[in-house]
């Protein structure tokens, strides 16, 4: 007698194993992802520092050919001045070279200030970096637990991966679509009846379709309340049988 629900009943054993697998990851893939956004925010601050220091940069030595020429300029009037017929002629040369010294103190100051902004950007520069290289360091370690848990599993996840494929290429594609739906809703889509209950919602199951349950085996029965595939306690699962597939 064709007992229809075994297929299922291998895959349900089969899913509950590399379902454990997929949780002893735990948090490790979140947890990677959020390092990852923290690297991103942190290598997009540095950035913006960079960007600050570099403006100041071009700004103070711009400021330096600046001050070079405005000295010049003042040299040239001052040499005008031993030069001049009237003191109308020195008045005005005295009155340029009193602008150009202001212009040249001014842009001094301007230069000092900036001075100090680019040494307090260095430091935020480098504290910057310096939580990047933690972050990064975080990352690479996450990386290698995750590398120790994958190894550990890939091995059984590949082998139990191929049994499951072998049982569904094997089994009734509507069945497995049944089964597929439920479990995008339920994990443990397949459930045993034990003591006459569903061990997924552990209601119980009304006598007579436990009685058909036993008296046909090449019947599909799922679970009223919360629509679980039903396996009678009697289909066994040989876990044996299931290795030699792989
Ligand atoms: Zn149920």
């Amino acid at each position: 007698m064709k007992i229809s629900i075994l297929p299922i009943a291998k895959l349900a054993f089969i899913d509950k194993i590399l379902d454990e697998y997929k949780n002893d990851m735990g948090d490790l893939p979140d947890l990677i992802k959020g390092k990852e956004a923290e690297i991103h925010n942190a290598k997009a601050k540095i950035m913006d520092t960079e960007t600050i220091l570099n403006d100041i940069r071009e700004f103070v030595s711009t400021a330096k050919l600046t001050l070079v020429t405005l000295k010049d300029k003042e040299d040239k009037l001052i040499q005008q001045q031993f030069l001049v017929r009237n003191n109308k002629e020195f008045d005005a040369l005295s009155a340029e070279i009193s602008t150009l010294k202001s212009e040249h103190e001014k842009l001094s100051v301007a230069m000092r200030s900036e001075g100090v902004k680019e040494e307090n950007l260095l430091k935020l520069l480098e504290e910057q970096n310096s939580t990047l290289a933690v972050l990064q360091q975080d990352l690479s370690e996450l990386h290698a637990q995750y590398d120790v848990v994958a190894a550990s599993q890939n091995e059984e996840v590949a082998k139990y991966s191929r049994i499951r494929k072998i049982i569904k290429d094997d089994m009734d594609e509507e069945l497995y679509g049944r089964y597929a739906r439920i479990r995008n809703r339920l994990e443990d889509a397949a459930v045993y009846v034990q003591r006459d209950s569903c061990m997924g919602c552990y209601r119980a199951i009304p006598k007579q379709i436990i009685v058909e349950m036993r008296n046909q085996p090449e019947r599909i029965f799922w679970c009223e309340h919360c629509g679980r595939l039903l396996i009678p306690d009697w289909v066994e699962v040989d876990e044996d049988d299931l290795e030699s597939l792989a």
